[in-house]
């Protein structure tokens, strides 16, 4: 699946199931809800933070939760995220291409 495929698959979905987006400022407090749950899971999975009885670990389905509401936030602004993060790339790869390489604490 492309980004562009993404992001018309999560339209249509909404326009079928989810009867219209929340408003910007609901999803904004969405995205942050599921990077929690992913900073939750990547605490006990990857950390130091043990986990609760019951506690779902799943980083994959957190993963996929915070891409989603980031396709929706996009979708409801008119943000192509294909040509987004092609100029994504283009802006790291002026700015960083040498930071990294050159970064010491990286060797
Ligand atoms: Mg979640």
């Amino acid at each position: 699946m492309t980004i562009q495929e993404a992001q018309k698959q999560v339209d249509n979905w909404i326009k079928e199931y989810g009867v219209r987006y929340f408003d910007i400022k609901t999803n904004m407090i969405v995205l942050t809800e599921e990077v929690g749950e992913m900073a939750k899971v990547i605490a006990r999975k990857y950390g130091e933070q043990s986990a609760k009885p019951g506690d779902k670990l799943n980083l994959e389905e957190e993963i996929a939760d915070v891409l989603w509401v980031l396709l929706c936030i996009a979708n409801q602004t008119d943000i192509d995220l294909t040509e987004a993060l092609k100029k994504n790339l283009e802006k790291k790869t002026k700015r960083d291409n040498t930071r990294h390489i050159n970064n010491s604490k990286l060797k």
